[in-house]
């Protein structure tokens, strides 16, 4: 059993909404949630016009059954929803300017909170962790997003929640965790390309590979390079 803090009891036992992108710190998550928590997880994902969306979506599927074969009632299907993060219009005008992908998880999190109110599900989480760069992925930035939600529905009342924030994991920590509980994160696709295997050289490539050291395990996934 691992470390509960405050928050994350709240999620016990519960039925929550779960950002999965088919990458390593989403599907694990979506694992953790209900193998640790016991959660009811009904995840969702965003087709936002991405290059690698059919690596994320076998991603996801590949997992969905793996999950469910072993946890048949706890994960529901995928939720699906399509809009452009960011619009064409700044891919089109600011080809290149990193500024395009600000708030980019927010915007990823207001359509979770839709989705929330619309299925009444108090509950959101996120594989935001503390090896995460963008600061709309920090603990700060997910208080105030709480904030926000709460003024802009306060009806609703949902809660935001990133569990690897709250337990200080990093990705290292992930497959630590994912190897003692012998589930293979090596289907999940991190890699910005949609290349047959993952290429091993983009920034998140690189991550994933950089998570193996710490506790020298086995990386398992197959890359170009
Ligand atoms: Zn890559």
């Amino acid at each position: 059993m691992i470390d509960m803090k405050k928050i994350l009891k709240k999620i016990i036992n519960k039925k929550i909404l779960a950002t999965w992108t088919g990458g390593l710190d989403s599907t694990a998550l979506v694992y953790l949630l209900i193998k640790e928590y016991n959660c009811t997880v009904i995840p969702y994902f965003i087709n936002r016009g991405q290059r690698n969306y059919m690596k994320e979506k076998e991603a996801i599927l590949y997992y969905s059954d793996k999950i469910k074969r072993e946890y048949k009632d706890k994960l529901e299907n995928l939720r699906e929803i399509i809009v452009d993060i960011p619009p064409k219009f700044f891919k089109e005008k600011f080809r290149g300017n990193i500024h395009i992908f600000d708030l980019r998880n927010s915007d990823i999190l207001n359509q979770g909170l839709r989705l929330a109110a619309c299925e009444e599900i108090a509950f959101i989480t996120t594989g935001s962790n503390v090896g995460d760069t963008f600061k709309d992925n920090s603990k700060a930035f997910y208080k105030i997003k709480n904030k926000e939600s709460r003024t802009a529905i306060p009806e609703k009342n949902i809660l935001i929640v990133a569990p690897f924030l709250e337990l200080n994991w990093g990705k290292d920590e992930m497959v630590k965790w994912a190897s003692e509980n012998d589930f293979d994160l090596s289907d999940s696709w991190s890699c910005w390309h949609d290349n047959e295997k993952q290429c091993g050289e983009c920034p998140p490539c690189m991550r994933r590979k950089e998570a193996y050291v710490k506790y020298d395990l086995e990386d398992k996934t197959q890359y170009l390079k």
